[in-house]
């Protein structure tokens, strides 16, 4: 099944055709040079039960080519006609091979200038080592490629349950047992409204390395210990790319305190009432170790403070920014539709 033909070599969408258009060409097929994309059986216009006009074998021969459902022709159909929309180029069905010869068919293959992206619809269930062994192929072709999968029932998933890394994005899918509609629960949005803003740039995998990040230096106001001040201490670092927030890591996480001192002097913390942050020596500990202090007295005020959660929360008072390097500061990357996270349940 497919929704691309070749009619005298050269190719036709069934998409492309109206009512009146469709039901000519069901009338007269037999008489053309109409062909299957696949292999070289003849091509049969036909309607779907949720109406998409799709082409199907007229024998079905030795072709290995799969049974759709009328979800997967349908989801194929609304990804090309947005694609087109968008300015790209378009070919369904598309045959391709790997440098290594492996050959690959995509549902629904577009360009635009030197961008090529792939659209793989998966109705069916498939294994992970599935996922990650096709979509290998599309790398190896220099080829982005998304997945929608669909998701079961009324199951709950946890977003691991299913290959979810950069090389590999699947995004589930989930029809409305009653309006029949598809969502994508991950981001709560339309799969319409989905796969439009995948072509808009909307998707991203955060952060990925080499990306310019924005820190925000966040502290909080807690009583010294020592001489009973209430007095600000450096908390946390909030990470973001441009305006999408990406995750917030406290100032004793591994090498924070190292990049707040690279980029904002000791002096500047000071106009803030927050003490500097430098070596103190820590009689619990038995050594001296970078750390938060008192603006009034410089006692140390020590990662136990930070786990206290005694103080209040305050605004960030100075932002920077500098290049996400996971050797410095590891983060999980995680997909973003505009500025939303994916769920971790849906
Ligand atoms: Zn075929
Ligand atoms: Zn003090």
């Amino acid at each position: 099944m497919s929704i691309r033909a070749i009619l005298d070599n050269t190719n036709i969408y069934s998409y492309d055709y109206d009512n009146e258009a469709w039901q000519a060409l069901k009338n007269s097929h037999k008489d053309l040079k109409l062909i299957m994309p696949c292999c070289d059986s003849h091509a049969v216009p036909k309607t779907s039960k949720l109406n998409n006009y799709f082409f199907a074998h007229s024998k079905q021969g030795e072709c290995t080519s799969a049974p759709e459902t009328p979800e997967h022709l349908y989801l194929k159909t609304l990804i090309a006609k947005i694609a087109l929309s968008e300015g790209w180029q378009v070919i369904t069905e598309k045959q391709g091979k790997t440098s290594s010869g492996e050959t690959w068919i995509a549902d629904v293959f577009c360009t635009r200038g030197n961008a090529k992206l792939v659209f793989e619809v998966q109705w069916s269930t498939q294994t992970n080592d599935e996922f990650i062994r096709r979509s290998k192929k599309y790398k190896e072709s220099g080829i982005r490629c998304a997945w929608i999968y669909r998701l079961r029932g009324n199951k709950e998933y946890f977003k691991h349950d299913f290959s979810f890394g950069k090389d590999v994005p699947v995004f589930g899918i989930r029809q409305n047992k009653e309006t029949k509609s598809l969502s994508v629960p991950q981001f709560g949005v339309s799969i319409e409204e989905f796969i439009l803003g995948m072509f808009k740039g909307r998707l991203k995998w955060l952060p990925s390395e080499g990306d310019q990040l924005t820190a925000k230096v966040r502290p909080e106001s807690i009583r010294c210990w020592k001489c009973k001040k209430q007095t600000k201490i450096i908390k946390e670092v909030l990470f973001y790319k441009n305006d999408v927030f990406i995750s917030a890591r406290s100032f004793s996480d591994r090498n924070i305190r190292e990049l707040i001192l690279q980029n904002i002097k000791n002096s500047k913390l000071a106009k803030f009432g927050i003490g500097s942050i430098k070596k103190r020596y820590s009689k619990t500990v038995g050594s001296a170790y970078l750390s938060n202090g008192c603006y009034y007295c410089d006692s140390l005020m020590g990662n136990f403070f930070l786990m206290k959660n005694e103080g209040k929360l305050l605004n960030p008072i100075a932002e920077f920014d500098f290049i996400c390097d996971q050797q410095l500061i590891k983060f999980d990357g995680d997909w973003f539709f505009g500025q939303e996270r994916s769920k971790s349940f849906f």
